[in-house]
């Protein structure tokens, strides 16, 4: 790694890569993330309803899912937006895992939710809007949980890196870096998708990193084609917005894929994902791992 970037995240030494540590692998329910396999977040953005929570983890399952997103606290920019079902939308979704044996992930919004969500989370996500806030990380990383952050809208990489960093300092190494797009002086697309964020993040540090083309797009039609960059910029999964009924959706309705256009996703990226195992091969070939 360049000299340079190591003064430049100098605050964050413990994410950095460097000689003799390996690559973090992030261990849940019967998979990992960071590992060969690439693994893909779907879901609803709000769990709303049972039935509309059931059929989407379903469905999501059988397209090659393997964990199930949806916010039970929703962080909404408005607040006379719909703000999620909370105690009664985890109920739904450990419903849902143990009709699918998908695993979840879901926010944790404030401190004081966090016991709560850790008792039904596999993994916790940390919003956008909450990156920095260092009491909620602290209180997330002490969970034990794996940690989902997301890059805040307007993070720098060593913003970003500062967050992770502290979730590893209170003892918690297994934390995911999600690229989610970010504001630039661009207003067509929700947000700035920073593919080259991914590349950089899978050169200098040693998590996992994933995409989350929905936030990034903001408009479905853009999704798929975000999934496939994220792909190629050497992402280890996805996080992805679907629903039953998109047009009816209680948030971000506008950005979720419906069924046939997550089964197309998936489909689409399918030489995309044989490339990056080409890719992963052949880099290990060129690479041999030291004997232990
Ligand atoms: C979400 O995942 O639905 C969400 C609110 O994401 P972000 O924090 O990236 O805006
Ligand atoms: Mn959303």
């Amino acid at each position: 790694m360049r000299a340079s970037w190591y003064d430049q995240f100098s605050d964050s030494p413990d994410v950095l890569r460097s000689e003799g540590i390996e690559p973090t692998v992030v261990p849940v329910l019967d998979f990992e993330i960071g590992g060969e396999d690439f693994i893909t977040m779907a879901g609803p953005c709000s769990v709303e309803t049972e039935a509309q929570l059931m059929a989407t983890a379903i469905h999501v399952r059988r397209g090659g899912a393997r964990i199930l997103r949806g916010g039970a606290f929703k962080p909404r920019s408005s607040p006379y937006s719909f703000q999620g079902l909370g105690l009664e939308g985890l109920r739904m979704l450990a419903h849902a895992r143990q009709e699918t044996g998908l695993a979840i992930v879901t926010e944790a919004m404030s401190e004081a939710d966090v016991p709560l969500v850790a008792e039904y989370a596999d993994i916790l996500q940390i919003g956008s809007r909450n990156m920095e806030n260092y009491a909620l990380l602290e209180a997330a990383a002490r969970s034990g949980r794996p940690i989902l952050l997301k890059r805040g809208m307007v993070a720098t990489i060593a913003d970003f890196l500062r967050s992770a960093q502290i979730v590893l300092e209170c003892g918690n190494p297994n934390v995911i870096l999600c690229e989610r797009g970010i504001r630039t002086f661009e207003t067509t697309l929700r947000n700035t998708f920073d593919a080259a964020t991914i590349a950089l993040l899978k050169q200098i540090t040693h998590l996992p990193v994933i995409g989350d083309p929905s936030h990034a797009a903001g408009h479905r039609e853009l999704v798929p084609a975000l999934a496939r960059i994220a792909v190629a910029a050497g992402a280890d999964g996805l996080i992805v917005e679907v629903h039953p009924n998109p047009d009816k959706a209680w948030s971000d309705g506008e950005q979720s894929l419906d069924f046939a256009g997550f089964d197309a996703m998936m489909r689409e990226l399918k030489p995309w994902l044989a490339l990056r195992d080409q890719f992963q091969a052949d880099t290990a070939e060129a690479e041999p791992m030291e004997a232990a």
